[in-house]
């Protein structure tokens, strides 16, 4: 608007900075703003925008779904990180161990990265054009034993997330209500309403990336949470969150969550084996009491997969006849001398005896067999140098098997929760985060693989290539599968569907 001349008889002008009355040449003024009087008859708004009469403006933000600190792995979450495409972490050698030597994206391959995360998403947004990613959770159905058998009270007060609130520009406290929908009526989000004042009570932080690009954002901790009760979800649901103001409301940000209307189960045997007077009693008591937990409670249910210990066992090689040459060719190996001690062969060979001679040998004799849907874990205070476990399909001579149904964990695993949970991973058909896939037959290749030793992923290896240690090993918080790790390990063929 440019300079305005009225004729000051009866005017009255109201507006946000200044207000003016007029009558017959009388004037009296308030203002916010730059108003100059140049005669008695008429008024010049001089340089002075009249303000437009306009709704209050919808600030730009997104909204995401965050995991909270402290996660114990006791539901799936799982989301794109920002280290996974974007140059954050410095990395000296590459998953080949050739040099790489540079602040690097940690997936090889960013693009892959970016469709795994956009795939299967219901209704996917793009928020003023922004890309968007949505995070995934994976809950366990709360339901009777009538709603739905296979349910379970692991998840009946659901996940407390943090949500967060990533500007594009400035917010401010002017109102805006954040608001949370799933059309599900089974899968409930608390509170459906957020004022955005309670996000930014939590403070502005900011990181940054690559090139010093600040990314502004507010973390509300625990500040929502997400449960599904009385049925399960047949299908991936989303829960879908809007920016309102006024008149105008926005799409800005989505939780997918897991499809959990089939709950497979797992289980296990676990074989204490007993090689020499004392060995099986030197096997940790409380990793053995803790076992059960870990597996059901802390690992495969992100993957919504029932975990149960069907029998806790020992088996004393000791006894077994030396008339037996399995029997003579196992005991070689066992006391060849820490140097000939060959791991593939032990687990080979603990296998082909326990088949023969275990307590709870699989009813159709062989461990690695289709037909067999138990999983055999062999623990041993065997020292095998630094190797923790071994699953069939890890070593050379287990390769035939194509991540078989047993695995053996050596000494220095024992009071590893992580092995034991790491070396189930590979028997349920996944490969390690950074290898892109050994040509073994039936096997899946991972979507997208990152580099060695830099996430919380169960399967990821506690350091680095360059020996430093992994961030997330030292407070014992590798904890976490991945979404696509869900998808694999739901189809291995030791999956009991029908119980
Ligand atoms: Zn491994």
């Amino acid at each position: 608007m440019g300079n305005m001349i009225s004729i000051a008889k009866n005017i009255v002008e109201n507006s946000e900075t200044s207000t003016t009355y007029a009558t017959n040449g009388d004037i009296s003024l308030q203002a916010a703003s730059q108003v100059k009087l140049r005669s008695t008859d008429k008024i010049i708004y001089d340089k002075y925008q009249a303000p437009e009469k306009k709704e209050k403006e919808l600030k730009q933000f997104l909204v995401h779904f965050r995991r909270p600190a402290g996660y114990k792995g006791e539901y799936g979450f799982d989301w794109l990180r920002d280290d996974y495409i974007y140059a954050i972490n410095y990395v000296e050698l590459d998953n080949n161990g050739a040099p790489c030597q540079s602040v690097v994206p940690l997936a090889n391959d960013v693009a892959a990265v970016k469709n795994e995360y956009t795939k299967e998403v219901k209704s996917p947004i793009k928020p003023y054009g922004k890309d968007y990613y949505p995070a995934w959770l994976s809950l366990f159905p709360h339901t009777t034993a009538q709603q739905f058998k296979h349910g379970s009270s692991m998840n009946k007060n659901g996940a407390q997330l943090d949500l967060e609130l990533e500007e594009i520009e400035d917010v401010i406290s002017d109102g805006t209500e954040i608001i949370f929908e799933s059309k599900n009526p089974n899968l409930k989000v608390t509170p459906q309403k957020i004022n955005i004042a309670a996000l930014m009570g939590s403070g502005k932080q900011t990181r940054y990336r690559p090139g010093g690009q600040p990314v502004k954002f507010y973390l509300l901790k625990g500040g929502i949470n997400v449960v599904n009760t009385d049925a399960p979800l047949q299908q991936h649901e989303e829960i879908k969150v809007y920016a309102k103001l006024g008149d105008k409301k926005e799409e800005v940000g989505k939780l997918m969550v897991y499809n959990n209307h089939i709950i497979p189960k797992m289980e296990l045997v676990l074989v204490k084996v007993g090689t020499q007077a004392n060995s099986v009693s030197t096997i940790d008591q409380q990793l053995i009491k803790d076992l059960e937990y870990q597996f059901k409670r802390s690992s495969f249910n992100q993957a919504l997969i029932r975990a149960e210990i069907k029998a806790d066992t020992t088996f004393e090689t000791g006894v077994l006849p030396l008339t037996d040459t399995g029997v003579t060719n196992f005991w070689n190996n066992v006391l060849g001398g820490s140097g000939r001690f060959n791991t593939d062969q032990f687990l080979k060979d603990v296998i082909a005896l326990y088949e023969k001679y275990g307590q709870h040998k699989p009813a159709g004799g062989r461990i690695n067999a289709d037909a067999n849907k138990r999983t055999y874990i062999f623990l041993t205070d065997l020292p095998a140098s630094y190797l923790q476990g071994l699953a069939a399909g890890e070593g050379d001579i287990m390769k035939e098997f194509v991540w078989g149904n047993a695995y053996v964990v050596f000494l220095s695993g024992l009071k590893n929760r992580r092995t034991l949970l790491h070396e189930a991973g590979h028997s349920l058909g996944l490969q390690h985060t950074f290898s892109a896939g050994e040509p073994l037959v039936g096997l899946k290749p991972p979507p997208y693989t990152l580099y060695q030793g830099y996430t919380d992923n169960i399967m990821d290896y506690t350091w680095q290539l360059n020996r430093n240690p992994n961030p997330y090993d030292s407070n014992d918080s590798m904890r976490s599968f991945f979404k696509f790790q869900w998808d694999i390990m739901r189809q291995d063929r030791s999956l009991i569907l029908n119980y």
